[in-house]
């Protein structure tokens, strides 16, 4: 069947076998794993593909201690489902909740708490894998640790994560007691950053079309877990409610070039516009402070048939404020108008092969269309020469020298998937085009 991942970008013939409970590799030649298909490009695509959603059921929950096991292709929506109602939150989430477990430990994803709590994986205790031999293999910082580490932020290239432990955060209530500060610049949307690196959340909107003094204008939204005595009335009432069942899809691709420079500027202007004063203080529902996109199924449809990219890079601290100015500058340049650019703050990140490290991350979404593969190969080089690097879950067309160069630790990597992946039975499209693995058959 005809297959894509959020962006879809590529879409690919493939054959899928569901992992239920076999506890047995599902192909004998090269394959790749795949949880929810919310990264944005190849990295869970090739041909024959292993899917983990019907392998998806809560296994344990240590609700005094908040620690939680599942098995990995259970959705962080359901996750939340259980865990919420109990006083407990999860320690790390990215901008959708539609994401496996699996898929989170494979990517080693982060949230908008990074210099506060790292990524995912700081917080998982232990996984199982099921690797190449056939063997189910326990792995932890403690236990099988170089196999652990690889995995982690490792895109599936070292096994199938069967089953995921972690810790949770606890939490008074299920509100988030949210400031939305207006910055009229880039400049100062760095600096207030860095004034409240103390929140637990932060996280902004760009718009990328202005220029001069307005150059990088947005807004900053920093959270906290509200406690019980912030909460109104109405959300005192239940305190630790749950999210809802979203209702609106978008309902058909876009036509071609919707998203162009004019509906870009219109939305960007309404969305700075609509906040009237400087700062804003709100206790709002989690649901839509961290997952805004998933009010609308779907969504990704806006950009019309042939897909888009996601680009996102992190530019480390030093280079970073100056760096960011350069590629807003050549966006612009270019003609390309991206109405979804956010910006997030990285702390300190030692891992293997996961890709923050100490500083500002960009992401950008870009309709495909004649051109812009040039346009971000010529980014690439850009982005490198400032000492950043580019992310694995977003990518469907970097070029290998371009992983090589951002990941220290790349020519290790690929000795280490060698070791546990001999004979590249676990591959995708993305780790082909990379170099990671080879490709086995045709
Ligand atoms: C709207 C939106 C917002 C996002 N925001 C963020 C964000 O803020 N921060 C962030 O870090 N990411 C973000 N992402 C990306 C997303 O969190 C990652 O791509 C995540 O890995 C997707 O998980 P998935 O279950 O959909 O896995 P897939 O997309 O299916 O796979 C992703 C990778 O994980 C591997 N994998 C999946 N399951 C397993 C398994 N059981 N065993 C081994 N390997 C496996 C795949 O092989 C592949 O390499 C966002 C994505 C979307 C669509």
């Amino acid at each position: 069947m005809k297959i894509a991942n959020w962006s879809n970008y590529p879409i690919v013939d493939s054959q899928i076998s569901s992992y239920t409970d076999s506890g047995k590799l599902p192909f004998s030649e090269a394959f790749i794993t795949r949880g929810n298909g919310r990264c944005y490009g190849d990295s869970s695509l090739n041909n024959q593909i292993a899917s983990m959603l019907s392998y998806n059921k809560a296994l344990e929950f240590d609700i005094q201690n908040g620690v939680f096991t599942c098995q990995a292709g259970m959705t962080l929506d359901r996750v939340l489902e259980i865990i919420v109602p109990n006083g407990w939150f999860l320690p790390v989430t990215p901008g959708t909740k539609f994401i496996s477990v699996g898929g989170a430990v494979a990517s080693n994803v982060h949230g908008k708490n990074h210099h506060y709590d790292g990524c995912f994986n700081d917080h998982v205790v232990s996984l199982d894998l099921l690797t190449a031999s056939g063997e189910i293999v326990t792995c932890s910082s403690e236990e099988n640790v170089e196999l652990f580490e690889t995995t982690s932020g490792g895109m599936g290239l070292t096994g199938m994560i069967l089953q995921v432990t972690f810790r949770l955060k606890k939490i008074e209530s299920s509100f988030i007691d949210q400031r939305s500060i207006k910055a009229k610049n880039l400049d100062e949307l760095v600096d207030l950053f860095r004034e409240n690196e103390n929140a637990t959340y932060s996280v902004s909107w760009i718009d990328c079309l202005q220029t001069g003094k307005s150059k990088g204008r947005g807004l900053i939204l920093l959270g906290e877990h509200a406690r019980i005595d912030q909460l109104n009335t109405k959300q005192g009432k239940n305190p630790l409610k749950l999210h809802q069942a979203s209702k609106v899809t978008f309902p058909l691709n876009a036509p071609p070039n919707s998203t162009n420079k004019i509906t870009v500027k219109a939305f960007n202007t309404a969305y700075y516009g609509k906040q009237l004063s400087k700062e804003q203080h709100s206790i709002i529902h989690y649901d839509p402070f961290f997952y805004p996109l998933d009010a609308i199924l779907k969504w990704n449809r806006i950009y019309g048939k042939k897909g888009f990219l996601q680009y996102q890079f992190v530019i480390p601290f030093g280079q970073s404020n100056e760096g960011m100015q350069r590629v807003l500058d050549k966006i612009r340049e270019y003609g390309h108008a991206s109405p979804l650019v956010v910006l997030k703050l990285f702390g300190k990140q030692d891992d293997f092969i996961s890709f923050p490290m100490e500083g500002f991350t960009l992401a950008l979404d870009f309709p495909i269309r004649r051109g812009l593969f040039e346009f971000l190969d010529a980014l690439d080089k850009m982005i490198l020469d400032l000492g950043g690097r580019h992310y694995l879950t977003k990518d469907a067309r970097m070029a290998k020298e371009t992983f090589f160069k951002g990941y220290p630790n790349a020519e290790e990597f690929v000795r280490r998937i060698k070791k546990y992946n001999p004979n590249y039975l676990f591959s995708s499209l993305q780790s082909e085009r990379l170099g990671l693995t080879q490709k086995t058959q045709e």
